[in-house]
């Protein structure tokens, strides 16, 4: 999820915009501007502005029930699809995440309700100029609003749905049966939605499907790597066994220790054993290229890189890793030590020997 560009905070919540939405945003003003010269196009981004307002609100019914939960959400990002709220976690209880599924269509029926009375009362008094002769702006907003409702409640992931199914099956039969049950329903009706897309000529239906599909997979993957890894920390993931590089070594010396043996990436120590960051195969590889095998590590190795603690839980060490875009991370203990090297291979290897022994 690079990409993306920070719009605002709200509740401890970053607001974020995928850079394609911004590709929308402009098809979609041209389209208005096709229709109705530039006032169309202003109408026609003020909807599609004013439709995301909605989405951002549907979204914080989710991040604010959370909230009730202990459940932080560090950011919602906004794509061309939908809202994308990404919560810290999934709450221990289903019942919980029952409520925090539901919460966000709540907001859209709210909004749905409130759109309506507004109809009824005063016609569709605030026109900014139309897109659709036959759709006013809050008339359009209402159904776009109705739909996303209905869509939402689908059962299948990554729908709101498709948690509240979860969590229902998984009150009775456990979090990972329950996922990989719902995932495979979810995709079971989206093979059917996408088959029935492309033989009735409904595209974007198929597309849908096959996002629903994925997302279903990923969903149970997920899942299932976070209770397989529930209870460990760091200092049972980490290698332990690894070589370090000095920093004034050169990259003639990061080849040969690279070639002989198995090690990819070396973090890179100063005299007083301090880790002042990690050199990757990538890091020698491009150095070379760049500077010859006679320049030092220190010049090549990629800086700035964020150490984890011993004791840091499985989740969030395993999200910090992804998130570095780095192969391996180093391991710092309190006192400021080297004591592991966390990668991805040795996770994944630790989870599949967990597995096989339940
Ligand atoms: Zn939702």
């Amino acid at each position: 999820m690079g990409w993306t560009i920070t719009i605002g905070r709200v509740a401890g919540t970053e607001i974020k915009v995928h850079l394609t939405f911004l590709i929308l945003v402009a098809f979609w003003g041209m389209a208005g501007y096709q229709q109705g010269g530039l006032a169309g196009a202003v109408a026609a981004c003020l909807l599609l502005f004013a439709l995301f307002a909605c989405v951002v609100l549907h979204e914080f019914g989710h991040i604010l029930m959370a909230g009730q939960f202990g459940v932080r959400t560090p950011d919602v990002i906004l794509l061309p699809i939908g809202g994308v709220a990404r919560l810290e976690r999934i709450p221990d209880e289903p019942k919980q995440e029952l409520l925090i599924a539901l919460a966000g269509p709540a907001v859209t029926l709210a909004i749905v309700l409130v759109l309506s009375a507004l109809l009824a009362l005063g016609g569709d008094a605030p026109r900014f100029g139309q897109l659709d002769p036959d759709g006013p702006f809050l008339e359009t907003l209402m159904q776009v609003n109705l739909y996303l409702l209905i869509f939402n409640l689908f059962p299948a992931f990554p729908m709101d749905g498709g948690r509240v199914l979860r969590a229902l099956l998984a009150s009775r039969m456990g979090l990972v049966r329950g996922t990989r049950i719902a995932a495979r329903l979810g995709q079971a009706s989206a093979v059917v939605a996408g088959l029935y897309g492309l033989s009735g000529g409904a595209p974007l239906l198929a597309l849908v499907a096959l996002f629903v599909f994925l997302g279903a997979g990923a969903e149970a993957s997920a899942v299932e790597t976070r209770v397989a890894g529930e209870g460990l920390d760091v200092h049972q993931m980490m290698v332990t066994h690894f070589r370090t590089i000095p920093v004034y070594a050169t990259l003639a010396d990061a080849v040969e220790l690279l070639l002989s043996g198995e090690q990819r990436e070396f973090p890179v120590v100063d005299n007083m054993g301090r880790v002042e960051g990690v050199l990757t195969r990538d890091n020698i590889i491009r150095g070379i290229s760049q500077r010859g095998p006679s320049s030092t590590v220190g010049e090549a190795m990629t800086t700035q890189v964020q150490a984890v603690a011993p004791g840091l839980g499985f989740q969030e060490a395993l999200e910090r890793l992804r998130s570095s875009g780095l192969p391996a991370l180093p391991v710092v203990d309190g006192s400021g030590r080297l004591v592991g090297l966390l990668t991805l291979d040795n996770i994944t290897d630790l989870l599949l020997v967990r597995r096989a022994r339940a």
